[in-house]
């Protein structure tokens, strides 16, 4: 499902080069949840930008959901985007529109029809344990409410791929237990490939089945969960 085919990453500014993601490969298959790991500075954010095209690599290639998610722009771009959704640590929710309209938000870019659009919304909010929330704001919501949104709005487009960047260090350890369930709740029911990055052990070790460990760029192991963390 995707590929990552010896990516390097290298941010340039005025203090000089930053090589983020150093000479990456990485496999991940359809239907796994997959955890990358690492303190911060680490190369997670930038890696997990890279498998939607938020960032191009330097160097080498990325492919998820069958795009060269590398390679492509423009429209292209786009649509491969409706496949690989992403979802935040600070939720990046619409602040001026109700919980159903930031839901609906994707269909309407993409010119769904307003029936079809409702129908799809009300799914949606049942799905993620919303009813009753439809017309509130997102500053009427908790943190994990908000993530709710975010996980719905993300799930609009019926992608293949979720990526969840930090998706759950904004919010405390019981909200944090109750998202990681919807989220394999939602791996089990669609089938949906996730990938999450993370600095807490906590969440890998609930929900991931492989996991990668990032330090300083470089992918120092890859395994699964029960494997790489029962090291000395
Ligand atoms: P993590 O998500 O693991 O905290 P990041 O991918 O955010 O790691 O950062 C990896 C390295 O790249 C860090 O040294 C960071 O300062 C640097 N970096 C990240 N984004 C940029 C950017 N836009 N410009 C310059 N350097 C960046
Ligand atoms: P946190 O997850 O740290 O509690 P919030 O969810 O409150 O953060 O905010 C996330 C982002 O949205 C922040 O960048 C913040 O500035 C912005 N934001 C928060 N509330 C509003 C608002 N009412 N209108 C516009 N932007 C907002």
């Amino acid at each position: 499902m995707i590929n990552v085919n010896a990516v390097k990453k290298i941010y340039s500014s005025r203090s000089g080069k930053v090589t983020a993601v150093d000479h990456v490969d990485l496999t991940i298959h359809s239907g796994e949840i997959f955890g990358i790991i690492g303190y911060s500075g680490a190369g997670k954010s930038t890696l997990i930008r890279m498998l939607n095209g938020l960032e191009l690599p330097t160097e080498g290639s990325v492919s998820v959901a069958g795009h060269e998610v590398s390679k492509i722009k423009g429209s292209k771009l786009r649509k491969a985007r409706q496949e690989i959704s992403m979802i935040f640590q600070h939720f990046n929710l619409l602040w001026s529109r109700t919980v159903k309209e930031n839901i609906a938000f994707p269909l309407e870019i993409a010119g769904v029809k307003k029936s079809a659009r409702e129908k799809k919304v009300l799914e949606l909010i049942k799905l993620v344990g919303l009813e009753g929330r439809e017309d509130a704001y997102p500053s009427q919501l908790s943190g994990g409410q908000k993530q709710r949104v975010g996980i719905a709005r993300a799930l609009a487009s019926d992608p293949k791929v979720l990526l969840c960047d930090e998706a759950t260090s904004a919010l405390d350890p019981q909200t944090t237990d109750a998202i990681l369930d919807l989220l394999v709740d939602i791996n089990k029911r669609l089938g949906l490939t996730i990938v999450l990055i993370t600095h807490e052990m906590h969440v890998i070790r609930k929900i991931c089945h492989r996991v990668a460990v990032m330090e300083e760029g470089k992918v120092v192991e890859t395994g699964p969960v029960i494997d790489v963390f029962k090291k000395p």
